[in-house]
């Protein structure tokens, strides 16, 4: 994925935004709420929605309140194959068939054959790959469950985006910084923590921390104990995600803020 002859610059931030579209956790009380997750990111070259939540007409209707048009999308990536990650895919297909639909190459062949039938294109993610200027899927990941995680490189870092981190949570991240080999800004979606023992979280907690990541933003299958460990310990490094939350990467602090995480880590 990195090229050699890779440009040197990266996506500013200044106009880069994350909308959260979909997730199980509230954040404006305008937006319906159900288990799943679906963020959109507009500002660099292409519109992008990274996953499409769990039911299609809810995807719309929460689209539309953040006065989303579908039309406005080019691209659609898929994290992986459970529902509450692809539901609304054929509602959104029924708006705008023009979008390039990015899955893991894991998929099943009717899933896979439904979006070429409904007349968008298909790409089939195996190796890491570059979708436009500065923005990759990891490449697909794991071996029950596969999965892609979203990475956007910005002048301030990579954001790294997954939807349930089935693959594991610290895997994805080496992985994507791997292969976008960057300072990891922020990371946000889902970690798969719900289910995890507290020392289990708080390994993964001081594995982000070791690895700089200055940012994170965990959602959707994270689990309330995680989130309030994450929080505890970022400080206002940690960003509350929830349906209808609006990141502005130009809000964060400048590049070369890290390891201040004002809360307690221990
Ligand atoms: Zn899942
Ligand atoms: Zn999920």
């Amino acid at each position: 994925m990195c090229e050699q002859n890779a440009p040197v610059s990266a996506l500013g931030v200044d106009d880069l935004a994350i909308k959260i579209v979909c997730d199980n956790n509230p954040y404006t009380s305008k937006l319906n709420t159900a288990w799943g997750f679906s963020a959109l990111l507009t500002g660099a070259e292409k519109t992008i929605l990274f996953d499409t939540g769990g039911n299609g007409p809810l995807l719309l209707d929460n689209m539309e309140k953040l006065a989303i048009a579908p039309d406005k999308i080019d691209v659609v990536v898929l994290s992986h194959i459970h529902g509450d990650h692809t539901g609304g895919l054929s509602s959104l297909l029924e708006k705008n068939r023009q979008v390039a639909v990015y899955v893991p190459k894991s998929f099943p062949k009717k899933f896979r054959e439904n979006i070429q039938k409904k007349g968008a294109k298909l790409i089939e993610v195996k190796e890491p790959l570059k979708i436009c200027q500065d923005i990759y899927s990891a490449g697909q990941l794991g071996k029950l469950i596969k999965e892609q995680s979203l990475i956007i490189r910005t002048k301030a870092g990579l954001i790294i985006m997954t939807g349930c981190a089935h693959p594991g949570i610290l895997k994805m991240v080496e992985a994507a910084r791997d292969s976008a080999d960057g300072d990891i800004l922020l990371v946000m979606g889902g970690f798969h923590l719900e289910w995890a023992t507290t020392g289990r979280i708080q390994k993964v907690i001081s594995a982000f921390r070791q690895l700089h990541v200055q940012y994170v933003g965990p959602c959707h299958c994270c689990g309330h104990r995680a989130r309030s460990l994450f929080e505890r310990c970022y400080g206002k490094n940690y960003i509350n995600i929830g349906a209808g939350k609006v990141i502005a990467l130009a809000k964060l602090p400048s590049p070369g803020y890290r390891d201040a995480q004002s809360g307690v880590c221990d």
